[in-house]
């Protein structure tokens, strides 16, 4: 299988480049942060446990997240390889992740780091925030989710760079080069999925 992490702070680009990898390397998109807005969408009760964690910014308790991901890797076994799109984004997450997948006997190829400077993330997410009608991406929640993502998220960069896995691509430049430089890690690894 080639299983994929996505990483990167909020507005760095994952749902694009996750639409283009799905689309060249015909992966299952995983995509946490989209499970759940379809969970408060049907008003489930799971929906409503996280929409008071999403309003405000903060991320859902690894204990949930971590069983929805397990019941969705599940229910997809038959995938060529996984797109994780938002997860992990706790260092216990990545840990489950590991598990999960080995449990699976395989294992994540690649971690593709977006790397965005702050201001161009804050543009970014504003301007979304005017197109999507997402409650999260409004400035004051943005900055939280922001502040979220250095103090739990960001330590991850670490975990996966000291098992050789993490991949940093500049997540500035245009939607075409980033995606170049992604293919370029993928083409490169694909051989070694098991
Ligand atoms: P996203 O669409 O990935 O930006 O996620 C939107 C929101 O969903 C986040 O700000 C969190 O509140 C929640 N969320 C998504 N994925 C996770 C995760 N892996 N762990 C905890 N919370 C998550």
């Amino acid at each position: 299988m080639l299983n994929v992490i996505i990483f990167g702070p909020p507005g760095s680009g994952k749902g694009t480049q996750s639409e283009l990898i799905i689309a060249k390397y015909g992966l299952y998109h995983i995509s946490t942060g989209e499970i759940l807005r379809q969970e408060i969408k049907k008003q489930t009760e799971l929906g409503a446990v996280a929409d008071e964690y999403i309003k405000t910014g903060q991320l859902i308790p690894d204990e949930l997240i971590i069983k929805i991901l397990a019941d969705v890797l599940d229910a997809n076994l038959g995938a060529k390889g996984f797109i994780f799109d938002g997860f992990p984004r706790t260092i216990a997450q990545g840990k489950a992740l590991d598990q999960l997948l080995s449990e699976k006997n395989t294992s994540i190829i690649a971690v593709l780091n977006l790397a965005v400077d702050e201001e161009e993330l804050l543009n970014r997410l504003i301007k979304r925030g005017e197109e999507s009608g997402r409650t999260d991406d409004d400035p004051v929640v943005i900055q939280k989710r922001l502040e979220v993502y250095r103090n739990q998220t960001e330590p991850l960069k670490e975990f996966y760079k000291k098992k050789g896995k993490l991949f940093t691509i500049k997540g500035n430049n245009s939607i075409e080069d980033v995606f170049e430089k992604i293919a370029e890690v993928l083409d490169r690894l694909s051989f070694q999925a098991k």
